[in-house]
């Protein structure tokens, strides 16, 4: 997999690049991670790639003249043209062009394991009010919003959804089953953890986990994930997978939770 992410401030993705999970992945050739700075792009001697809004108003807007230029230099880069070495990247496959921006679709984990099928991705920082609408109607392809807030740019959003991509490819993290149980990857919030010491301060981890019998630990852990989801996300039921013996279970545990109220 490919990800290019054109930005303003590429030195703040290049720290993340290097770190942890991401930083692994990229040296072990999972991914490959870029960062572009489109100000190389800007085509004026002033290096400006914003301007001040049409019909008036506060704040400046990116121009779409540098992000365009950006976005056919990435192409140009892993197309046909690509000069040996540069790209792993077939000139048949149509990279994802998403834009980060508080309007788009919210990110969930859905869209974080399809985006994780792809073969490159090209990420869209702004900044400052916003884009130049051209850039949303004419280059991406689509558009992402990390939850209801503003921040400053769009880098650490696209830090966050790149994070969560990587971390799904084969072999980028240590536990290969690891990805699947967490939350959200079932429909469900995870069940909790417990590690050594067997009693802290005297509170004990639940006799199951040290009974050492696997298949009773399943069912232990699908139940606190039934049971947490429903206490603290009701609303992913919903839509879960869940078996005969999971909604019985469910309604076991919410006649259990009206008793506890009464
Ligand atoms: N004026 C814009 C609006 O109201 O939609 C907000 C611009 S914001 C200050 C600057 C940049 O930060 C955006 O262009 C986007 O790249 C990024 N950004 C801010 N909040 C975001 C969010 N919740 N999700 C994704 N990107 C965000």
């Amino acid at each position: 997999m490919r990800i290019d992410v054109l930005t303003l401030f590429p030195e703040m993705c290049e720290g993340v690049f290097g770190t942890s999970i991401l930083g692994k992945a990229r040296d072990k050739g999972i991914v490959s991670l870029n960062a572009v700075n489109f100000r190389d792009f800007s085509g004026n001697k002033h290096n400006s790639v914003d301007d001040t809004p049409y019909g008036g108003g506060g704040g400046m807007v990116l121009k779409p003249d540098p992000i365009f230029a950006a976005v056919e230099h990435v192409l140009a880069e892993t197309g046909p043209e690509a000069s040996p070495g540069e790209a792993a990247i077939s000139p048949l496959v149509k990279p994802r062009i998403i834009l980060m921006c508080p309007q788009g679709q919210t990110y969930t984990q859905q869209i974080a394991e399809e985006l994780a099928q792809e073969q490159h991705l090209i990420f869209i920082c702004g900044h400052y009010e916003g884009y130049d609408e051209r850039i949303r109607e004419h280059l991406v392809t689509d558009e992402l919003s990390i939850g209801d807030y503003v921040l400053t740019g769009g880098e650490l959003p696209a830090l966050t959804v790149i994070d969560s991509i990587v971390r799904l490819q084969p072999g980028a993290l240590g536990n290969e089953t690891s990805a699947v149980t967490d939350s959200f990857s079932t429909g469900l919030l995870e069940y909790p953890h417990y590690t050594r010491p067997a009693e802290f301060r005297g509170w004990k981890v639940p006799d199951m986990l040290l009974s050492g019998h696997h298949a009773n630990i399943e069912v232990w852990r699908r139940e606190q994930a039934l049971q947490r989801t429903l206490e603290r996300r009701p609303d992913l039921l919903e839509t879960a997978d869940l078996t005969a013996k999971d909604k019985q279970t469910l309604k076991r545990l919410q006649e259990q939770a009206s008793l506890n109220e009464k």
